[in-house]
C-alpha cells in the first residue's frame, strides 16, 4: 500500500518507521529545508515515553528529579522523574529510524492540497507535484494544512507559547513552575539544561509577548543571557474529526495534547502507534483513540477549573498537595496517567473532592 504522510515532524516520523517496518510503502513529505528545525518545543516528557519508544543517549539532554511549584504565596517541592529532550535531536533520530525501515523522506515539500485523491505539493521552486497514494497523513502539526484542505480543522482554538535558551546558574536536577496572575491562563517554566543553561517560557491565550517580557524581568534576566529564542502554538485539545475517508490525522494535528501542561509528545506518539495498527489490521482509528481522548478530555476540564482559579485557589491547592502521600503519588502515577492520578489523590486526601465536582461541572 501506498502510504503518504504530511510532516516530518516526531509524530509523522514515528508512524512511518513503524508502516515502512510492515514492508508498507511510505513517504514523508515536509515543508522546511531540514528536519527538527525550528524547534518550538520545551522537550519535557515524563518516563511514559519510555513505554513507547527506546531512549537513546543522543536526544536526551536531562533528567530532572523534582518540580518546584510555585503560586502567589506559596511554594512546593514534588518529586518527579522527567526527562529533557534535545527535540532537534530527537526528530532527527526518528526521521533516521523511519529511513532505515524503508520510509522516503522528502524535504522541501509543502502540502497544498488534495485532488482526485492525489495529494498535491509545491517544492522550493514553486512547481506542483500530485502524488497518489492509498492512505494520506496530516501529522502537520496545529495548524495543518491537512486538515484545513479536507474540512476537518473544525473551531481549533490555541495556548500561544515564548521561550527562550538562558545562560545562568541553574539547579539541573530541579524544574520550576509559576502558576496564577504571573501568568494568567496557563504556567511560566524554568527547565535546565544543565548547570548552565535553561529554557525559560510562558505560554497564554493572549498577551504573551508582554508576559514572557515580564516573566523575564521579575527573573532578572537581560538580553545578553539569551542565547535563543523560539515561539509556537499549542492546540487546546477538543473531540474532532480525525478521519474522513483515506485521511487521517494525528499528533498536534489532530489537536492530542495535554491541555494541563501544552505536552503533546507522549499522547502524539501513543495515538501514532494506535494510527498504524488501524491502517495495517484495518481498525477503527476513531474507535481505537477512546481511552486516549478520555485521558485528554480528563486535562481539559483540569484546565477549564485551573483557569477559573485566583492567586488564593492556587495557594489554596499547593497547601492541600503539601502532604506527603500526594507527593509521592506524582512521582509514583506520571500526569500522563491522569486518571489514575485524580482517583488515588481523592483516595489519599478526600478533600480533594472539591476539585473534582468543580471540574466535572
Ligand atoms: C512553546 C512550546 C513548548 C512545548 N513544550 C512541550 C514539552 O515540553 N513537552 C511536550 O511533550 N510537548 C511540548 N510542546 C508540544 C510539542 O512541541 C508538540 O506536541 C509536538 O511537536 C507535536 O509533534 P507533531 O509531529 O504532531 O507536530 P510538529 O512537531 O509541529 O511537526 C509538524 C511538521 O509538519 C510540517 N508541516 C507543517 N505544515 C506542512 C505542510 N503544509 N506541508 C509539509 N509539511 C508541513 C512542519 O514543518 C513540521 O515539521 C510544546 C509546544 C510549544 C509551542
Amino acid at each position: 500500500m501506498m502510504m503518504i504522510i504530511i510532516g516530518a515532524g516526531p509524530i509523522g516520523c514515528f508512524l512511518g518507521g513503524i508502516l515502512a517496518s510492515n514492508g508498507e510503502d511510505v513517504s514523508i513529505y515536509e515543508e522546511h529545508s531540514c528536519i527538527g528545525k525550528p524547534v518550538q518545543c520545551t522537550g519535557i516528557v515524563t518516563k511514559e515515553i519510555e513505554k513507547i519508544i527506546k531512549l537513546d543517549k543522543r536526544f536526551i539532554v536531562n533528567r530532572v528529579e523534582k518540580v518546584r511549584v510555585y503560586s502567589k504565596n506559596k511554594k512546593i517541592e514534588v518529586p518527579i522523574d522527567d526527562i529533557v529532550l534535545n527535540r532537534e535531536k530527537f526528530d532527527k533520530y526518528l526521521a533516521n529510524k523511519a529511513k532505515k525501515n524503508g520510509a522516503k523522506i522528502y524535504l522541501n515539500h509543502k502540502f497544498i492540497g488534495i485532488r482526485e485523491n492525489k495529494a498535491v505539493f509545491a517544492d522550493k521552486k514553486n512547481k506542483i507535484k500530485a502524488v497518489e497514494a492509498d492512505y494520506i497523513v496530516g501529522a502537520d502539526g496545529p495548524l495543518s494544512d491537512v486538515a484545513k484542505s479536507n474540512n476537518m480543522h473544525g473551531k481549533k482554538k490555541f495556548y500561544f507559547g515564548m521561550q527562550a535558551r538562558i545562560k545562568g546558574k541553574f539547579d539541573a536536577s530541579c524544574y520550576d513552575v509559576y502558576f496564577g496572575s504571573i501568568c494568567p491562563g496557563f504556567f511560566a517554566w524554568i527547565l535546565p539544561e544543565s548547570k548552565k543553561i535553561a529554557r525559560i517560557g510562558v505560554a497564554a491565550k493572549g498577551n504573551t509577548k508582554e508576559i514572557f517580557k515580564k516573566f523575564l524581568s521579575i527573573k532578572g534576566i537581560k538580553d545578553n543571557d539569551i542565547i535563543d529564542s523560539q515561539a509556537g502554538l499549542i492546540p487546546i485539545y477538543k473531540k474532532s474529526v480525525v478521519q474522513k475517508g483515506n485521511v487521517f490525522l494525528v499528533g498536534d494535528a489532530a489537536g492530542q495534547v495535554k491541555a494541563t501542561t501544552g505536552g503533546g509528545l507522549v499522547y502524539g506518539l501513543k495515538a501514532a502507534k494506535k494510527l498504524a495498527n488501524c491502517i495495517l489490521y484495518g481498525l477503527d482509528y476513531s474507535k481505537e483513540l477512546k481511552r486516549l481522548n478520555r485521558k485528554l478530555w480528563m486535562h481539559l476540564k483540569i484546565r477549564q477549573m485551573l483557569d477559573k482559579f485566583s492567586d488564593k485557589d492556587y495557594n489554596k491547592l499547593l497547601k492541600k498537595m503539601q502532604n506527603k502521600k500526594i507527593k509521592e503519588l506524582f512521582k509514583k502515577y506520571s500526569r500522563d496517567d491522569v486518571k489514575k492520578l485524580v482517583f488515588k489523590a481523592v483516595l489519599s486526601k478526600p478533600s480533594f473532592l472539591w476539585y473534582i465536582k468543580n471540574f466535572i461541572k
